[in-house]
């Protein structure tokens, strides 16, 4: 969106003759967008914003904007000038980046729509011109559902091969007597773990998109959850040459075996074995030598499941963007894990959705731990 902006401000900046050749590129993209002279009548306006109001080009050209982009409310009231985006930016001088607006189309239907309004000069301080650029909200949400609703689709319908794949490896290793076919079989037997996993993960964050996650809180005892995962953890972890240690004494530092609080929290088990599950492949998939270590911890009020790793640690830069979706940290070494970035995005959906919250303390190169806390249950 601000880029269509630039391309405008470069062009003009060139005082290169922009009527032909904007209309071209706004012609070009969905979005709605509209130029205004200083003295607010409608100097440039594409196809997008035809599509979006109902008022057709040749009739829009050359009017006063209000002819056109009529705002309302939510009780489809006229908004009033102090509210009026295209007055206000006048008013304060500050852009408006994605802000949510209702437009009343030409038939009075109305359309919910995100608005990107700025300076065309924004150097200068009395420039009236302005460029906005219209997304209508209704058909972005509808995009975003149906390429949700094919990943769903896809993914559900990968499962059932890959877990067939996976059993006749499982089945042809035990069967097999040659060293050399079972190295075969066993890195095949890894990819189509991969493969499950990344099929996983991409039906999880469908499902996460759409809204579509059941909830069912029960009371759990967090200390039986997670000892009843750590079999699994200890085996993969150890498989990969690297250390496990659980630590269940309230001190984490302390590697004193002490007996441990019970600690019961509220939370839908599936999501907290999900949420954990997560974690640990992370810091299995990121450390290449050194520890990983699963620890409980409480106080009076909270519960804290930790998750550290002696792995190669995250850049300040890159924690803020950790739990968005797609996210990876950009460095060869992540891209050979072929990881999709919806791990922590997956985790952090379910945490939010079960009162919890992960928070991250990484220093690059010399490991990270990722602490989910939840509210303790008062028993
Ligand atoms: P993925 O692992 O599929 O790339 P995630 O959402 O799980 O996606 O993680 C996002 C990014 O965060 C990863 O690409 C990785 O660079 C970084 N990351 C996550 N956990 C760790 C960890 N324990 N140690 C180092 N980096 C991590």
């Amino acid at each position: 969106m601000s880029g269509i902006k630039s391309i405008f401000r470069f062009r003009k900046a060139l005082d290169i003759d922009t009527e032909n050749e904007a209309n071209l590129i706004a012609q070009s993209v969905n979005e709605g967008i509209v130029i205004l002279d200083k003295k607010g009548t409608i100097s440039l306006y594409n196809e997008g914003m035809a599509q979006l109001t109902g008022w057709a080009r040749e009739d829009s050209m050359g009017l006063l904007y209000k002819s056109v982009l009529k705002f309302v409310d939510k009780n489809n009231q006229p908004l009033t000038d102090i509210l009026n985006p295209f007055v206000t930016i006048l008013k304060d001088g500050k852009d408006i980046i994605s802000a949510d607006y209702i437009i009343a189309r030409k038939d009075n239907v109305n359309i919910p729509i995100k608005l990107s309004l700025s300076k065309l000069n924004p150097d200068i301080k009395s420039s009236k011109e302005l460029i906005g650029v219209f997304r209508d909200v209704n058909t972005a949400q509808k995009i975003d559902k149906e390429r949700s609703d094919f990943i769903s689709t896809a993914s559900h319908e990968m499962r059932t091969p890959i877990a067939s794949i996976e059993g006749f490896i499982s089945l042809a290793l035990l069967e097999n007597k040659n060293v050399k076919v079972e190295g075969y079989l066993n890195k095949a037997h890894e990819q189509i773990q991969k493969l499950g996993k990344l099929f996983e993960d991409l039906l999880t964050g469908a499902q996460v998109d759409e809204g579509a996650i059941e909830y069912n809180p029960i009371e759990i005892n967090l200390n039986e959850l997670i000892l009843s995962l750590v079999p699994n953890f200890k085996r993969q972890i150890e498989e990969r040459g690297l250390q496990f240690e659980l630590n269940m004494s309230n001190d984490s530092r302390s590697r004193e075996k002490t007996v441990s609080p019970i600690y019961y929290i509220k939370a839908d088990p599936k999501h907290v074995t999900i949420i954990i599950n997560q974690l640990v492949s992370n810091a299995m998939v990121y450390t290449y030598s050194g520890w990983v270590i699963i620890g409980l911890r409480g106080t009076k009020d909270s519960v804290e499941v930790y998750i550290q790793d002696t792995g190669k640690g995250i850049d300040k830069v890159d924690i803020p963007h950790l739990f968005q979706k797609f996210y990876r940290v950009d460095n060869s070494k992540t891209r050979d894990n072929g990881g999709t970035g919806l791990g922590l995005f997956i985790a952090k959906s379910l945490a939010d959705m079960n009162n919890a919250k992960i928070v991250p303390v990484s220093t690059l190169g010399q490991g990270s731990v990722f602490y989910v806390i939840f509210p303790r249950l008062k028993k």
